[in-house]
C-alpha cells in the first residue's frame, strides 16, 4: 500500500480478452493525458480475474497497441512499479484480507443462494420492470447457522451490504450524478468460488495502488455506485471520477464492427498513423475551435478533464481519414518515405521507392494504399479500348518522346523528369501541338489510365527500358491499329 499524498496516479485498466477497441483506447488516452498533464504517474493494470475470457496473447496485444499509440506507462506488468504485481490474477491475497475486513465489520455476509434462484428472482423482477436486484434473504440468516452451513461445505459467495439512500457521486466531468438507491442491490464480491468480483477487486487494487482519479465511460456509472460505497466500507479515500461518453456509429447504436474498423490494430494495419489515431480519438470528445492536427504535446499541454463532452460522440471516418492525411502531409519527406517503402514489394528498386512516396505525399489518406497506388504504375493495366484513339493521334511525339527518354540516364529524379518534359514541351510548342496532346498520350501509353501522379513522378518511378518498352508497345499497337496489349513488365 503507498501513500502519495496528493500526487496524481491514475489507471488503465484492460480485460484481456480481447483486442484493444478504439474506445478503450479512448479512455487509455484520456488517462494518460490527465497524468501527463499534472505531472502524475499513469499505471497500467490487467484486469484478468475472469480466468475463462483472459488470455495472455490479448494482454500482449493490448500492450502492443497501446505502446504504437503513444501510450507509455510509468508501472505496469512488464515494466513493475511500487506497486506490483499488476495482474489482478496474482493480487488475489489482498481481496481475501478485504473481504474478511468487511466480513469482520458486519459489512459483508455469506449468501448460500444457488444460481437458481437467483435466475429466478432476476426473471420475476424483470417481467414486473423492476430493476434486478438480491432480496436480502441470507442477510437473515443467523451466525450459527452460517457456520454450521458453512462447515458442512456448502458453497457461499460473499455479498456487500449496501447502505440504504441514493449514492451521489461527483463525477468531475459531469457534475453530481445521483444514482437512485434501487439501482443497486447488495451484490457479490467474492464469488463461491473464491474469485473476487470486478467492482470489488478493482476498489482494493485502487485502493491498494494510490489511485487518485478513475477516469472511464459512462457505461461504469452504476459500477462506480457500487464501488464509491465499498470505497467508504473500507475506509479509503474515495478517487476522482471522470465518466466520459461514448463512442458510436453514425446509426446511434455503440461503436462495432458494423459501422467501422474498430480494433486499434485494424488502424494501424491499414497504415494509418497513431499521432492521427491519438489526435483523433481526443478532437472526438473536445473541441478545439479549427486548430485541429494536434500532437501529443499539445494535446497534453490543453488537456483538461472537465472539458470532455457529456453527450455521446459519433466516430465519423472521414475526419479521421483528413486527420491522419494531414499528418501524414505533415513529416518529414524521409519518414513518409520509409513508411511508404514498408508497404511495398520487396525489390522495388529505390528510385521507384522515392518517386512514387514524392508523387503521394499530398494526397495519402494512408499507407495502406501505398501498394495499390505504386502497382498502379509499376504495372499497370493496359489502356482501356476507349483511349487508343487518342493514342493513335499521338504517334509523332510518342515517337519523338522516346528519342529523348532513351538519351537520357537510366533513371530520372523527379527534377530531371521535369527537365526532360519541360525540352518535350518546347519541342511540342514549335510542332503545334498543345499541351495536353503532348501530355495526356504519354499518361496513358505509360500508366494506363487518364489520371494518376504527377508525371514527373511517373518517368521517376519507371527505369528508362521500362519507358521505353512501354511506348514501343503503344507505338506498335497504334501503328498497328490495334489496341496494346498489357504492359505486364516490371521497372
Ligand atoms: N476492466 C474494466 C473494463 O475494461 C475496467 C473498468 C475500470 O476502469 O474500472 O471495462
Amino acid at each position: 500500500m503507498i501513500n502519495l499524498e496528493s500526487r496524481v496516479r491514475v489507471r488503465f485498466a484492460p480485460s484481456p480478452t480481447g483486442t484493444l477497441h478504439l474506445g478503450s483506447a479512448r479512455t487509455a488516452l484520456f488517462n494518460f493525458l490527465f497524468a501527463r498533464h499534472a505531472g502524475g504517474e499513469f499505471v497500467l493494470r490487467i484486469d484478468d480475474t475472469d480466468a475463462g475470457r483472459s488470455h495472455e496473447g490479448h494482454e500482449q496485444a493490448i500492450l502492443a497497441d497501446l505502446r504504437w499509440l503513444g501510450l507509455d506507462w510509468d508501472e505496469g506488468p512488464d515494466v513493475g512499479g511500487s506497486c506490483a504485481p499488476y495482474r489482478q490474477s496474482e493480487r488475489l491475497g489482498g481481496y481475501r484480507a478485504a473481504a474478511d475486513e468487511l466480513l469482520a465489520g458486519g459489512l459483508a455476509y455469506h449468501c448460500f443462494c444457488p444460481v437458481e434462484r437467483l435466475a429466478e428472482l432476476r426473471a420475476a423482477a424483470l417481467a414486473e420492470g423492476r430493476l434486478p436486484r438480491y432480496d436480502g434473504r441470507c442477510l437473515g440468516l443467523a451466525p450459527y447457522q452460517v457456520q454450521r452451513r458453512l462447515a458442512g461445505g456448502e458453497p457461499a459467495a460473499l455479498r456487500f451490504r449496501i447502505p440504504p439512500g441514493d449514492i451521489v457521486i461527483d463525477d468531475l466531468i459531469r457534475g453530481p450524478v445521483v444514482v437512485g438507491a434501487d439501482a443497486v442491490g447488495d451484490f457479490i464480491i467474492v464469488r463461491s468460488d473464491g474469485v473476487a468480483g470486478y467492482n470489488f477487486a478493482t476498489v482494493v487494487d485502487d485502493r491498494d495502488m494510490g489511485i487518485t482519479h478513475v477516469i472511464r465511460g459512462d457505461d461504469h456509472l452504476t459500477n462506480t455506485a457500487r464501488q464509491v460505497l465499498l470505497f467508504r466500507a473500507l475506509g479509503a479515500p474515495v478517487p476522482g471520477f471522470a465518466h466520459h461518453s461514448m463512442v458510436l456509429g453514425a446509426d446511434g447504436g455503440k461503436l462495432s464492427k458494423r459501422h467501422a474498423a474498430t480494433a486499434v490494430g485494424d488502424y494501424r494495419e491499414l497504415g494509418y498513423l497513431p499521432q492521427a489515431v491519438v489526435n483523433y480519438l481526443a478532437l472526438l470528445s473536445w473541441s478545439h475551435g479549427d486548430d485541429e492536427v494536434l500532437g501529443m504535446h499539445r494535446l497534453v499541454a490543453d488537456f483538461a478533464v472537465e472539458r470532455l463532452s457529456r453527450s455521446p460522440v459519433v466516430f465519423d471516418q472521414a475526419k479521421l481519414d483528413w486527420l491522419d492525411h494531414e499528418h501524414i502531409m505533415a513529416l518529414a519527406p524521409e519518414v513518409h518515405e520509409r513508411l511508404f517503402a514498408a508497404r511495398l514489394p520487396a525489390g522495388t528498386p529505390p528510385p521507384a521507392t522515392a518517386a512514387l512516396a514524392a508523387a503521394f505525399q499530398s494526397s495519402l489518406v494512408a499507407y495502406g494504399q501505398a501498394a495499390a497506388l505504386a502497382a498502379a504504375v509499376l504495372e499497370p493495366p493496359a489502356p482501356p479500348a476507349d483511349l487508343t484513339a487518342a493514342l493513335a493521334a499521338a504517334a509523332p511525339q510518342l515517337t519523338w518522346f522516346r528519342a529523348l527518354r532513351a538519351e537520357a540516364p537510366d533513371w530520372l529524379p523527379p527534377t530531371a523528369a521535369r527537365d526532360l518534359l519541360a525540352v518535350y514541351r518546347v519541342w511540342g510548342k514549335e510542332q503545334g501541338i498543345g499541351a495536353r496532346d503532348l501530355l495526356m498520350p504519354l499518361r496513358i501509353a505509360l500508366t494506363g489510365a487518364e489520371h494518376g501522379p504527377e508525371l514527373p513522378f511517373v518517368l521517376a518511378a519507371l527505369a528508362r527500358d521500362t519507358t521505353l518498352r512501354r511506348l514501343d508497345l503503344t507505338l506498335a499497337g497504334v501503328l498497328a491499329g490495334e489496341p496494346t496489349t498489357t504492359h505486364g513488365d516490371t521497372p
